[in-house]
């Protein structure tokens, strides 16, 4: 894209950086931003930026939040007795949009992957470890049908059963290798819903 100014063609390489967008959305996105008035612009700068800076993790279940404990984990409506495992926020959005779940939740960060040199250590199970030391009667471990999310599921479950807390997986339905953001509200509840126990 030599016919752009340096300065065009450095908006349209971080825009088309962006999961989703390609380099004609790139382009089209670059354009509109530069034909917005300055002050949405800046607006829009500002926004990006505080977002990045105000959010962390949840104290408790480690979701990203803008708050010490996020809204999920402060609702005194939802059981802390019931944990679902899930692998990333994106996943527990996927969730709280079908609406149907009275629990909390625990952000993994990732799945066991040995072939990316992800470990058990490297995702957040001594964290859920030490939440169920508390009043725990059920977790569910909603990981993705993936084979790093089964081979996770597996572990979790051999890690808590001696425990004697009840363990359960989403049930399938939820298509292989699918990530669990990308599927339909009902399969998601019929997941949920027909969940077996380990
Ligand atoms: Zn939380």
């Amino acid at each position: 894209m030599e016919f752009y100014s340096n300065k065009i063609n450095k908006l349209i390489e971080y825009l088309s950086g962006l999961p989703g967008i390609g380099s004609k959305s790139a382009q089209r996105l670059a354009f509109h931003i530069l034909n917005m008035p300055e002050d949405d612009v800046k607006e829009l700068a500002g926004a990006l930026y505080e977002a990045k800076k105000s959010v962390r993790l949840c104290r408790e279940c480690f979701t990203l939040t803008d708050e010490e404990i996020c809204p999920i984990c402060s609702n005194p409506k939802r059981s802390k007795r019931i944990i679902m495992v899930v692998e990333t926020t994106r996943d527990l959005a996927a969730y709280e949009k079908i609406g149907k779940y009275e629990g909390v939740y625990h952000v993994l960060g990732g799945a066991i992957s040995p072939q990316d040199g992800i470990g058990p250590a490297d995702i957040r199970l001594k964290e859920l470890m030490e939440r169920l030391e508390g009043d725990v009667e059920e977790v569910i471990i909603a990981t993705n049908s993936s084979l790093q999310g089964e081979t996770t599921a597996m572990y979790i479950s051999r890690l808590i059963k001696p425990a004697g807390i009840k363990v359960s997986r989403i049930a399938s339905g939820v298509p292989v290798g699918g990530d669990l953001e990308n599927i339909d509200e009902v399969t998601l509840s019929r997941a949920l819903e027909g969940r077996r126990e380990l």
